[in-house]
């Protein structure tokens, strides 16, 4: 999709944001980081006092052991020992409070969130039940988007609880929300990359759920000991407490969100989709119900990866089928061009397009909408001044190829396979889908205070989209694999063609001698010799002559003459040559005793009648007879036939000699 305004240099200053060592963390708990080497506490964060009753700078320095007991100490080696977070939280009783803390090890640091303890609802703990055992029999990836918004806001209640998915070009879409009605909805709502730029879409991956509990407040900065290093280089990435970028606060609070909860849907590393909860005042989730939720957002994650699957291997199986059908279609017609646009499966069954051409030797043919003739004739050509080699796939031919796109006018998608330099392809045209795309807000500049800031309002904004087709997605795979099998049949069809004008004889279109020798061979091979197998070799008599008063075309013309008699004279089973020159043979099932003299004075015959047109010249022949069953072996019955031939030129020619 087309980038907005501005998007690029966005998208480029977000990456330079440390958004992982943002040096800070939210209000509603307290961070200590220990130096696991020595046990002392190295960092803290400012707000300690309020938390846990301390002051930040007095623990700093002083070892872990002063604030927790024992056992909560042996208890949070215990959970580290976990390498997920399975051993999370760690219960501790500081005086008269209760805390979560959540623990984990950063290289040599131990970090040491604490979180005042609030008892979970137990409806949220059976709600997260339940929600996975429903969302465990939905079968569609809409019903799993749809459900999992339906049961999430069921367990946390947020006025706003909508799952993205990120498109292959990194842009999302609100594919499911469940909102309160006071709110405006943002379901179908397309929103930009850089809203969630690639380093936040790692630290998603790294951290599979986000808690920020009020945008409002102002973060509580770390505190280092004398000699640490400062807390900016603390990666906080993996922490539950991180301050967000100053940026994102903005961003909420431009979307008049006060606190808001994050779940990452991640599949094989990437970060597919996302399901975020908003909520208009402070909220504050237990840790058990958001490593619950995170439970449930792997589950969804699990389906959308399996069933994204299923449908992927089901569209290719159909695909396969058309393409095999085609080929069935392709190997069994003569007109390859037929067989790809007016059969039962058609370029366009594989390939939904608006039209399909074929250039394949011929003229080019074509089904459905597609550019004149002459700028089809024309378009290999471009494509090769183009530099397109073998595929070209487009679904915004404008954008992408102008020049092209000159030639094609009402074309927005392409999709063109080249079968080799000949100039012959198959290509797939698709007219413009108009388009109108919703973005969460208006992306135009005027709806920022400067290139950088978020956008001031998040309400709907339309923009028509324009020169696009739709997608071709995955079906060049389809399209190239259908030019391999039609140059592959193409290939065959050559060779068997060059195979068989090796055997034929190029100006009556006969078997040659060669072709009669292989055939009276086999009949040998078949029936061994036998007086029911006969050839009759018959020579033009005075051929020279034809060629002498009326020129060779004349003679080839005679020639063509005496092939069609012989032809149309033969029963069927007899086969008819012409093995060099003036000489012609039929190779037939002899009739017994003499009648085979009579079946050769049938061709004479038939040689010797009035050529169609009466060109001026006549032709007759000569013709000798000799059964199979005198000779031993092929050569020697066409020597035999050959001498009577002879024999009866020398008896005055016109007539057939045994
Ligand atoms: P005969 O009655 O003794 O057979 O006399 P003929 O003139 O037919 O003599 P012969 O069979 O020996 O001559 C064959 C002639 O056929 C020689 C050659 O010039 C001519 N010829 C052979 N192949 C072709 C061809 O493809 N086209 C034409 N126009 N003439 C051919
Ligand atoms: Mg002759």
């Amino acid at each position: 999709m087309r980038l907005p305004p501005g998007e690029l240099q966005r998208l480029a200053e977000c990456v330079l944001e440390p958004i992982r060592f943002s040096g800070s963390v939210q209000l509603h708990g307290a961070l200590l980081v220990v130096d696991t080497t020595t046990s002392l506490i190295t960092h803290a964060s400012e707000n300690t006092a309020p938390i846990v009753g301390a002051d930040a700078m007095a623990l700093l320095g002083r070892p872990l052991s002063d604030l927790l007991d024992a056992a909560t100490l042996a208890a949070i080696d215990a959970a580290l020992v976990c390498d997920s977070n399975a051993g999370n939280p760690v219960q501790a009783v500081l005086g008269e409070r209760q805390y979560d803390l959540i623990v984990h090890r950063i290289g040599d640091s131990l970090m040491v969130e604490f979180e005042p303890f609030e008892p979970t609802p137990s409806e949220m703990i059976l709600g997260t039940r339940g929600a996975l055992r429903r969302l465990a029999n939905v079968r569609t990836v809409a019903e799993l988007w749809a459900r999992t918004a339906i049961e999430v806001r069921a367990i946390i209640g947020y006025d706003r609880v909508m799952v993205y998915h990120f498109h292959p070009d990194a842009h999302g879409e609100v594919v499911a929300e469940e909102v309160i009605d006071e709110l405006e909805p943002y379901l179908g709502l397309h929103y930009p990359a850089s809203d969630i730029p690639a380093q936040a879409r790692d630290l998603y991956v790294t951290k599979l759920s986000r808690q920020i509990v009020n945008s409002g407040a102002v973060p509580a900065a770390l505190l280092a000991d004398a000699n640490q290093p400062t807390p900016d280089n603390l990666d906080l990435s993996r922490t539950e407490l991180r301050a967000v970028s100053p940026h994102h606060l903005e961003f909420m609070r431009n979307m008049g969100q006060v606190s808001t909860f994050s779940l990452s849907l991640v599949l094989h590393g990437t970060l597919v989709g996302m399901i975020t909860c908003a909520h208009h005042s402070e909220r504050r989730l237990p840790y058990n119900i958001r490593d619950g939720l995170e439970l449930l957002a792997n589950q969804v994650s699990l389906q959308l990866g399996s069933m994204g699957e299923i449908e992927r291997l089901e569209q290719r199986n159909e695909a396969q089928e058309l393409r095999a059908a085609l080929v069935t279609q392709l190997s069994r017609s003569d007109d390859l061009v037929d067989a790809l646009l007016r059969q039962h499966v058609t370029l366009l069954d594989l390939i939904p397009a608006d039209g399909a051409a074929v250039s394949l030797g011929g003229p080019i043919e074509s089904l459905g909408t597609v550019p004149p003739a002459d700028v089809l004739a024309r378009l290999d050509g471009v494509l090769e001044r183009a530099g397109i080699e073998t595929v070209l796939v487009t679904d915004v031919l404008m954008t992408e190829y102008p020049e092209i796109a000159e030639l094609l006018p009402s074309v927005a998608g392409l999709l063109v396979m080249r079968l080799g330099a000949s100039g012959d392809y198959i290509a797939w045209f698709r007219g413009e889908l108009t388009r109108t795309v919703k973005w969460l807000g208006d992306m135009r500049p005027s709806n920022r205070l400067t290139p950088l800031s978020p956008r001031n309002s998040f309400s709907a904004w339309s923009e028509d989209v324009r020169c696009t087709s739709e997608s071709w997605g995955g079906t060049e795979r389809e399209a190239s694999e259908l030019a391999r099998d039609v140059q592959a049949i193409l290939l065959g069809r050559v060779q068997s063609q060059l195979a068989e004008l090796a055997l034929l004889d190029s100006l009556t279109g006969l078997p040659n001698r060669r072709l009669l020798m292989e055939r009276l061979e086999e009949e040998l091979d078949r029936t061994g010799p036998s007086d029911q197998l006969a050839l009759i070799f018959i020579d033009i008599d005075h051929f020279k002559s034809i060629n002498d008063d009326f020129g060779h075309p004349a003679g080839d013309a005679a020639l063509a003459h005496v092939a069609r008699a012989l032809t149309s004279a033969a029963r069927s089973g007899d086969t008819v040559a012409r093995i060099g020159g003036d000489e012609f043979v039929v190779l037939c099932q002899s009739p017994s005793g003499d009648a085979i003299i009579k079946l050769a004075d049938r061709f004479l015959a038939a040689v010797a009648a009035e050529p169609e047109n009466s060109p001026g010249w006549h032709v007759t022949a000569s013709a000798g007879v000799a059964i199979a069953g005198l000779g031993v072996d092929a050569s020697q019955v066409l020597s035999a036939a050959d001498a009577a031939m002879y024999r009866a030129k020398v008896a005055g020619r016109g007539r057939a000699s045994a």
